[in-house]
Parts: structure tokens; sequence; C-alpha cells
């Protein structure tokens, strides 16, 4: 299976897909992680990314796409994976559609995790991660409002999306997520 867990930032989508791989044994690949690990080892990649990172725009679709292709290449992701933070805007989701067709295995459900917005940024703000000042907070969900959400419609038109209520205990809303898989 390969899950797509949607959502804004700070609708819990990271912890939602940690869990998921931990217990169902899935792959998870998160853009964002793969982008902060390598902002931590200093890597070109991450000297690249980290002013995009840190100002709250969203990474180029080509740099994106490149390590979504790496990533996908890695035996441990040919059974299937939770992508999480990924795809952000139509290009990644129409490249993702494509590289997945070519395979034969096409996305099976996109999970949209609900939240309303004061939740979002009291829960952003709580994290406190480097991103997560009030107006790198405002910039993200304003960005998300304007380049992700509209992929609700693209993946509505493909018939698989499912929106589940991300408000509640964690395990609660583990459990929304699970029954609708
Ligand atoms: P959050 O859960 O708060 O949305 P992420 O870890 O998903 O955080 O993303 C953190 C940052 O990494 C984003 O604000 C953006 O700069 C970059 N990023 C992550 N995934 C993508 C993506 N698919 N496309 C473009 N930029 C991305």
């Amino acid at each position: 299976m390969y899950i797509v867990l949607f959502g804004a930032p700070g609708v819990g989508k990271g912890t939602q897909a940690q869990l998921l791989a931990e217990r169902k044994n899935f792959a998870h690949l998160s853009t964002g992680d793969e982008f902060r690990r390598n902002m931590r080892e200093e890597t070109e990649l991450g000297k690249l990314v980290k002013p995009i990172v840190q100002s709250g725009n969203l990474v180029s679709d080509e740099i994106v796409s490149r390590i979504v292709t790496d990533a996908l290449s890695q035996k441990r992701f040919s059974n299937g994976c939770i992508f999480d933070g990924y795809p952000r805007t139509t290009n990644q989701a129409q490249y993702l559609d494509s590289f997945l067709q070519s395979r034969n295995t096409p996305i099976t459900k996109v999970v949209n995790i609900e939240v309303d917005e004061d939740n979002i940024v009291s829960r952003l703000l709580q994290r406190g991660r480097v991103d997560d000042t009030e107006q790198v907070i405002r910039e993200r969900l304003a960005i998300y409002q304007n380049e992700t959400a509209p992929l609700l419609e693209y993946y509505q038109n493909q018939n698989i999306l499912v929106s589940v209520n991300g408000v509640g205990q964690l395990e609660e809303v583990y459990n929304r997520i699970v029954s609708v898989l």
C-alpha cells in the first residue's frame, strides 16, 4: 500500500506516520525529515534548503522530486510506504502519480487529517522547532492553503481521498486512520 498522510502543518501527520510505520511495519518517507537530516549533517543539499525551510517556504519541486526518487529506489520502499508532508504541490502530485504508475503501484489512499486553525497554531507553537515561530507558522499555513490544499480536489477526483478528524487523543486519531485504510 502507498498511503499519503495529508493535511496542514501541525495536524499530526508526522506523529501518526511514525506510529503506522512502527505498528504496521510501513516504510515511512517524510520529505521534511529528509531535509532536516541533511541540514543537521550539513550536506550540500542541507545548505541549499536551510534558508528555504527556515523561512517556511516550499523547497523547489525539482529538489523534492530528486529526494523522493532516491528514496523510492531503495528496496525498503518497494512494498509500499507512508508519505508524510509529500506531495505538497500539483506538480509533485503529478510526478508521484507517474512514478508510481510506471511501477504499477498507484497510491492506495490519501488520508486527509482535519484540524482547525486555532488548534494547529497552538500545537506548532508548543513544538518549538526553529521554523515554528508564529510568523513562519502563518507563512506555512498560507502556503498550505494556496499550494497544497488544491490537491484535495485532485485526489477527490481520483476517488482515493478520505478525511479523518485529527482533533483528539493520539490513539483516537490513530484508530480513526487505521479504520479508513
Ligand atoms: P510540517 O509538518 O510542519 O508541515 P514538514 O516536516 O512536513 O513540517 O516540512 C518542513 C519544511 O520542509 C516545509 O515548511 C518546507 O520548507 C520543507 N518541505 C517538506 N516537504 C516538502 C515538500 N514536499 N515540498 C516542498 N517543501 C517541503
